[in-house]
């Protein structure tokens, strides 16, 4: 007789916000996959909805609450997690038919709502199914990978609520950390992106507790998980490209330039300097600003010439005066950093940054906000334009269809461009065996303000 093994309930998913969010995603889609559950492409054939919200701007929470709207509209049962699952209140006032709200890192519950709202089905042989590793989810493609290494913050910077929301700093264990980059790597990621709020400040809440791995000793510290990270490798014996976000210039930040002139780390920083003027930046209630960064980037080029240096920056911040604008301009273009996203304030629900005075009128942050732009983006091009000619390291993003020349295209990013938010590298005539993953050098043949155009040298 044949047994009849139930269909598994499909879970959609919605993630929007920043990538910390899309790791929170990719865990919660890895746990209910383990449980028994299918992933739907789309409202049409998902038994339950899940919408990961994102709260931390105005902007943002409009974003999600128009994804709530939609997904009711167009599948009608939907769980809301995130962020923005800590406003629970106001979601249900205006979307009563909403199943269930959970908080941001919640996965139980929200494995659980899951659970009431479509049962997972248990087969006779469900068991007998090999399940599948943390890792097996991934919603980003499967050459990079986000590596979460913390949750929440220590800080208190007066325009962000991320520590209302989230918690104070709580480090991950390193071996945790590291067994699930390992993994990654051994499943095929090129590139893994080391992210949290604070990642300087990693481990600072486990007083830097070490753990055993692979037969030595780790600390919970930035520096030695840049060591170890460096040393992994994938199947085919490279070394992955590894990067690291949102990290403070606290002095020990030093220690990680001679990794990235040893390769073991991408010569690449993400460093969300927000402002350079000293009293913008002491109201902003800043970390790590008393550092004088001018000289440590300085420093930090004569031993690793190539480590690029993003940055965000944000313009109109209360008591910001034209004198003040001035001298971020200044330090601009003393500081020649690689990369720059610019903000126009927006006063978050429930920031203290509201409460300051001297309020920047619209007009005024939408003009600084012009002229910030345009002085980076001439730093940029002239970066880029100094990179014709030389040969790079270029990982493969996409790869297109050929033309009606038989020609195929690529897009790829250079150890300067981390993806989804720096610049790229578009290469003409590629072989129809590249693939996605895949590391090439290329030869730079000319530059725009953001992206690199060129050639493979050698595949
Ligand atoms: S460092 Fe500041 S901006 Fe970053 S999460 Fe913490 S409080 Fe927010």
């Amino acid at each position: 007789m044949a047994t009849h093994i139930p269909d598994s309930p499909k879970v959609g998913m919605v993630s929007l916000g920043c990538p910390k969010a899309l790791v929170d995603s990719e865990r919660i889609l890895t746990r209910l996959r383990a449980d028994g559950y299918a992933m739907s492409a789309d409202y049409a054939g998902a038994d339950v909805v899940l919408v990961n919200t994102c709260g931390f701007l105005d902007s943002a929470k409009e974003e999600s609450l128009a994804a709530i709207g939609e997904a009711i509209a167009e599948n009608g049962r939907v769980i809301v997690t995130g962020c923005m699952g800590n406003e629970a209140e106001a979601i249900r006032a205006r979307f009563p038919a909403v199943l269930a709200v959970t908080g941001a890192h919640q996965y139980e519950a929200v494995v659980e709502a899951v659970h009431e709202a479509a049962p997972p089905s248990r087969g006779p042989f469900i068991d007998l199914i090999p399940q599948p590793s943390e890792t097996d989810i991934k919603l980003t493609p499967r050459h990079y990978s986000y590596l979460k290494i913390s949750e929440g913050c220590n800080h208190a910077c007066a325009f962000c609520i991320i520590p209302q929301l989230r918690g104070g700093l709580v480090s991950r264990r390193i071996d945790a950390v590291l067994r699930e980059a390992e993994k990654l790597v051994a499943a095929g990621t090129r590139e893994l992106l080391v992210i949290s709020q604070d990642t300087s400040a990693y481990g600072v809440d486990t007083r830097h507790e070490s753990r055993e791995w692979h037969g030595h000793q780790v600390r919970a510290h930035m520096t030695d998980l840049a060591r170890e990270l460096g040393q992994l490798r994938t199947p085919q014996g490279a070394a992955p490209w590894v990067r690291l976000h949102y990290v403070y210039p606290y002095p020990h930040v030093d220690a990680v330039i001679p990794l990235m002139a040893d390769g073991l780390l991408t010569p690449y920083l993400d460093i969300p300097f927000q402002h350079a003027a000293p009293s913008v930046l002491r109201a902003m209630k800043r970390p790590a600003n008393e550092a004088k960064v001018l000289e440590r980037l300085k420093s930090w080029r004569a031993i690793c010439p190539d480590i690029a240096i993003r940055s965000s920056f944000v313009v109109g911040f209360p008591g910001e005066t034209e004198a003040d604008f001035q001298y971020l301009l200044d330090w601009l273009d003393e500081a020649q950093l690689d990369r720059v996203g610019a903000f126009r304030f927006e006063p978050v629900a429930g920031a203290p940054a509201n409460d300051l005075p001297g309020a920047v009128p619209e007009a005024v942050k939408e003009e600084r906000y012009a002229r910030i732009m345009a002085k980076t983006e001439a730093i940029s091009a002239a970066k880029l334009a100094a990179k014709v000619g030389r040969t790079l390291p270029v990982i493969i993003d996409e790869v297109g269809e050929p033309d009606e020349d038989g020609d195929i295209g690529a897009t790829g990013r250079s150890q300067a461009d981390a993806p989804e938010i720096d610049g790229q590298v578009l290469l003409r005539n590629v072989p129809a065996t590249l693939a996605p993953g895949d590391i090439v050098e290329i030869l730079v043949e000319d530059a725009d303000e953001h992206d690199l155009f060129g050639v493979i040298t050698r595949g």
